[in-house]
């Protein structure tokens, strides 16, 4: 495996929102998993340039490199999973659904609004089709020249404050992708899920009711919307593998510093081997998660297909943060039980990993799937 160091460049970035997450999200992310998100703070991110760091300069943003971007989501999930989720749902799958597959004009139109803040929402999943998204059922018909869509959307993240939603349906042709503008009439977005973690982050369900939708707001080929969607997907698997990679990183240090204040015996916990022990375990699988996840990256910038290296890296990371999550309650003892330390809320939080944007299942059948049939020397 290669070996990865970070540029100067990249470690800015990686310095700059570790300064800022440090000063404006940590000292609040209990308020912010309890409240959610204040609009002031979506707006600062949005002027410091965060929510357009991966979209290009010609389009307003920053124009960061895949390995930057992912250190900045690892930095916003080591202070607040929630609000990374937010953050790298709508770079690596609102924004990038149109950076890949739109047309020029369709950049030029949307990708500047994006990269200023406007929030896109990515609604693929329905009620009934989770896993197996070729079931989804929301519908598309065309009417001279513009189609009508209905259907309903489960799970959609920050759908509460999107300006755009990226919707799936079917249209005559097949599964299709379309932008649609969020302030369209028969769109409405139900309250948000009651959730076990990542609070601050809202998950609604998107309903569209003979919403209609300009012909020209087609993304890519009518019929070819599943192509958009699992391409769209590889590149939003290496930002959840970030975001776990943050939480865990986050748990890591919290057990490093518990331990080594937490005194029983006469000692501090850190120094009994049995916990030296458990830190070997979680550095090692930590460090694995990074290699993993950055050999994705490494292989995507050369601009080869990375589905399996994406799957090996959001599996390896997300299994990780919730591992570690987990281990970091233990060394609290009673006390990572209860919400006076953030270990309780870290464990909720990484559990999500393992289940969006592709389930843990769902990753092993793309890494497991590659050996299904003998292949050509
Ligand atoms: C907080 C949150 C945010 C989300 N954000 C978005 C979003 O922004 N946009 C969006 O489109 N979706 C979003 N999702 C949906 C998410 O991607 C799906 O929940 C996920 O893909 C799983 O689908 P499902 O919930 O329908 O579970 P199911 O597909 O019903 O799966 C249930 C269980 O069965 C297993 N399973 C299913 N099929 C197989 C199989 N063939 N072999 C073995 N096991 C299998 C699964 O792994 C899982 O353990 C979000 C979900 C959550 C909870």
């Amino acid at each position: 495996m290669t070996s990865f160091t970070l540029t100067d460049e990249q470690l800015e970035c990686r310095d700059l929102a570790r300064d800022f997450c440090q000063k404006r999200v940590s000292p609040v992310t209990r308020k912010l998993d309890e409240e959610g998100l204040p609009d002031d703070l979506i707006a600062e991110m949005a002027n410091l340039g965060y929510l357009g760091c991966s979209i290009a300069t010609e389009y307003g943003g920053m124009g960061l490199d895949p390995f930057a971007v992912s250190c900045i989501i690892e930095e916003f999930a080591k202070a607040n999973a929630g609000l990374a989720t937010l953050l790298a749902a709508h770079l690596s799958l609102g924004c990038k659904t149109m950076e890949l597959h739109g047309s020029d004009e369709q950049k030029k139109k949307y990708l500047p609004l994006m990269a200023k803040g406007a929030i896109t929402s990515f609604c693929l999943t329905e009620p009934n089709a989770g896993t197996d998204v070729l079931s989804i059922k929301a519908k598309a018909a065309t009417e001279g020249d513009h189609y009508v869509l209905n259907g309903e959307k489960q799970f959609i993240t920050s759908a509460d404050i999107a300006k755009f939603f990226v919707v799936f349906c079917k249209t005559d042709k097949g599964p299709t992708c379309f932008i649609v503008d969020g302030d369209s009439k028969g769109l409405t977005v139900a309250p948000p899920e009651k959730k076990l973690g990542i609070r601050s982050s809202k998950t609604c369900p998107v309903h569209f009711e003979d919403v209609t939708v300009p012909a020209e707001n087609m993304i890519g080929q009518p019929g070819k919307g599943f192509r958009v969607a699992l391409s769209v997907l590889d590149y939003g698997r290496l930002g959840v593998a970030a975001g776990a990679l943050g939480i865990a990183e986050q748990a890591f240090a919290e057990a490093v510093d518990y331990t080594q204040n937490r005194v029983q015996f006469n000692q501090t916990i850190s120094s009994f081997q049995a916990t030296q022990f458990k830190f070997a375990d979680m550095r090692i699988e930590i460090d694995a998660s990074r290699y993993l996840l950055y050999h994705a990256i490494a292989v995507e910038m050369a601009g080869k297909r990375f589905s399996i290296e994406a799957a090996k890296a959001k599996l390896k990371a997300s299994e990780t943060a919730s591992a570690v999550a987990d281990e970091n309650i233990q060394m609290h003892g009673g006390y990572g039980y209860t919400q006076d330390y953030n270990a309780e809320r870290l464990w909720r939080d990484a559990r999500i990993t393992r289940i969006y944007e592709g389930t843990s299942e769902a990753m092993r059948m793309i890494v497991g799937g590659d050996f299904r049939v003998k292949k050509e020397k």
